[in-house]
């Protein structure tokens, strides 16, 4: 029998838990909405407990911020998140004496950078990016073949972009910068510009070629700082198809014919794309986390 992994995605307004070898052998799948700690990790742990000792290992692709630094004393937690009751779980502790496996642990947007770049867009590449536009916009990564930390962890969500004004007086939504990324073009901002939720917009709507032009500008500035050889973008924000030419040729835009690869020109469409896993690159993540948990690897860039 191939190894069974577990996969936990935790999310602010839902859980998605699942068990299986890999992206096409999921055996199970169960979504548990997030109400307080206790007992959403209490039907947590009730899903996996029936597998016992057939489940080698679980991974946990979780919101954030999280304290994802090896040896750290509050390693494997969710820290300071604003949502009400999160702040300072001790989330893998939790899952890891409950069902007494390893447990891999890292951000929402690195997990599915990490499924991605076992199963998916990023395979066999070194340094890629995976930025999610949703409720919220954040990024993860692998550089030189691992995922990206640091001092925490990116937060790419929170970049900041020149905001014309005059253009666009909304004044972002972000509580801590305003308008910062995430502030300016995540779904609820869209919604607060527009008094209307994304997926009602119709594609001439004006709300499109401005929201192509935020991405665009945040997806040349990750090109310029990190070099990556793919990016992916995913998120309920990019389901329209008729975002990506827009969001396509804003990006080559902004980058200004400063590098000069066909990647970042006449191939455009095949650096910037949207996930292979589909909507399932974040349960997908937390495998592919739970994959690299049972093999001892929680190295990181
Ligand atoms: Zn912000």
């Amino acid at each position: 029998m191939p190894p069974l992994y577990g996969g936990i995605e935790a999310g602010g307004t839902k859980f998605v838990c699942a068990v299986g070898h890999g992206p096409d052998a999921l055996l199970d799948e169960v979504r548990i909405p997030t109400t307080t700690p206790e007992e959403t990790l209490a039907r947590v742990v009730a899903f996996f407990r029936p597998y016992g000792a057939e489940l080698c290992a679980v991974g946990i692709a979780s919101f954030g911020p999280v304290d994802v630094r090896p040896g750290s004393p509050t390693y494997g937690f969710i820290t300071t998140t604003p949502k009400p009751g999160w702040a300072h779980t001790p989330i893998v502790h939790i899952v890891a004496e409950a069902l007494n496996v390893p447990v891999g642990f890292d951000t929402d947007v690195n997990g599915a950078a990490l499924g991605e770049h076992l199963w998916g867009a990023g395979r066999g590449l070194d340094a890629f990016l995976y930025l999610t536009v949703g409720t919220g916009i954040g990024g993860g990564g692998l550089v030189n073949g691992k995922r990206l930390h640091g001092l925490l962890h990116p937060e790419m969500g929170h970049m900041r972009l020149p905001h014309d004004r005059e253009r666009d007086p909304f004044p972002g939504l972000c509580p801590f910068h305003g308008d910062c990324l995430e502030g300016l073009a995540s779904g609820p901002a869209i919604e607060a510009r527009w008094g209307r939720p994304p997926h009602t917009l119709p594609p001439d709507h004006p709300a499109w070629a401005l929201e192509a032009e935020y991405l665009g500008i945040a997806l040349a500035n990750l090109t310029f700082v990190f070099s990556p050889q793919r990016l992916v973008v995913g998120g309920g924000v990019m389901q329209p198809p008729h975002l990506w030419p827009q969001v396509r040729a804003a990006f080559v835009r902004a980058l200004g014919n400063y590098v000069d690869l066909p990647a970042l020109g006449q191939h455009v469409e095949d650096y910037l794309v949207p996930p292979h896993l589909g909507p399932r690159a974040g349960v997908l993540g937390a495998i592919a986390l739970a994959v690299e948990a049972a093999r001892g690897d929680t190295s990181t860039a």
